[in-house]
């Protein structure tokens, strides 16, 4: 099989959506920005054995990785539209190929999204997704805009995939409910769309609620305090020791959403949220003090390891 053929058996879409001027086949993808609408664009790179496990399904893969690059459009409060793949195999397996592109264009359309174009070249197992959406002009959510006096809320619970991950990697039984927080995230596009209206900052947790809350409190100047006690531990977290689930709850994946609001806005984000279903929790708040302070029942409490990050500040 050539590679023109494996696009076109694989990842051209079925059906072209009409902002889609041209798609795949060409140099280049033309797309229709809605006008009064500013374009919203972010790439994340997947690589095996470190963001999935190897012999990770390909279903899965497809599934994960469309919701980790989806939820930087969802804390952004921007509408998903398009995206392209670039991705590298070590060879051809029309068996995987198929279940991995099935996935993929089940979970771009569940978002309301289209694959444009992409790459496709040989070598390990790694894939690149740039997710393109948009947001009325001057409305998306950024993290640099937190405001003195807010109030810091996180979306769901947290620790899920990160607990789902050493389990599968331990190979020890995992509940299915548990094991998709790893697997199938729910990147949080409608709660950010609907956040454009009542929060004065936003960024997805992708690694750990501690690590982000205080980028977000570096970008926007301002300090954060976090209540630990309040962090909403995923439900197979409940019969941990707290100094457990803590490394899990700001362990990071879970693709939730954390921002700030203005006091006066409890009452909107009280409806969104039961409009919605979705459960939100007050964590804390914006301090004068700059930095992030965590607490435990009131008193100071420093967590040693805050977050994943690739590169140490060692090496
Ligand atoms: P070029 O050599 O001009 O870069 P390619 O041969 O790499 O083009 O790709 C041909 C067409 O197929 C392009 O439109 C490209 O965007 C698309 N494409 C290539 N790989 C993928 C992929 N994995 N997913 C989606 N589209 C792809
Ligand atoms: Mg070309």
């Amino acid at each position: 099989m050539t590679e023109d053929q494996l696009i076109k058996e694989f990842f051209v879409p079925a059906s072209v959506h009409a902002d889609v001027v041209l798609g795949i086949g060409d140099d280049g993808a033309i797309l229709d920005v809605p006008s009064g609408h500013q374009l919203v664009t972010s790439v994340d790179t997947l690589l095996e054995d470190v963001h999935f496990p190897s012999n990770f399904s390909p279903k899965d893969l497809a599934s994960r990785a469309v919701a980790v690059c989806v939820s930087d459009l969802a804390a952004m409060g921007a509408q998903p539209k398009w995206l392209t793949l670039a991705i590298s195999l070590p060879a051809i397996d029309k068996l995987w190929l198929q279940e991995f592109s099935q996935s993929l264009h089940k979970h771009c359309s569940k978002y309301g999204m289209q694959l444009v174009g992409g790459d496709t070249v040989k070598g390990n197992l790694a894939l690149s997704i740039n997710v393109m959406g948009v947001v009325k002009s001057g409305q998306a959510l950024r993290r640099d805009t937190a405001q003195a006096g807010d109030l810091v809320y996180v979306s769901g619970s947290l620790g899920g995939a990160s607990l789902a991950l050493q389990k599968l990697l331990a190979k020890t039984e995992i509940d299915a409910d548990l094991l998709s927080r790893f697997t199938n995230p729910q990147a949080r596009v409608i709660l950010g769309r609907g956040l454009v209206e009542i929060a004065n900052s936003c960024m997805d947790v992708s690694d750990g609620v501690l690590l982000d809350a205080a980028r977000l409190a570096k970008a926007s100047h301002i300090g954060i305090e976090i209540e630990l006690e309040k962090l909403p531990l995923h439900p197979e977290l409940h019969n941990y020791e707290f100094s457990e689930a803590l490394k899990f709850a700001t362990g990071g994946d879970d693709y939730e959403l954390l921002f700030t609001i203005a006091p006066d806005n409890f009452d909107k984000l009280s409806t969104l949220s039961r409009q919605l279903n979705i459960t939100i929790t007050q964590i804390g708040k914006v301090s004068s003090i700059s930095g992030l302070h965590t607490f435990y029942n009131s008193d100071p409490f420093v967590v040693e390891r805050t977050g994943y990050q690739h590169f140490s500040e060692n090496g």
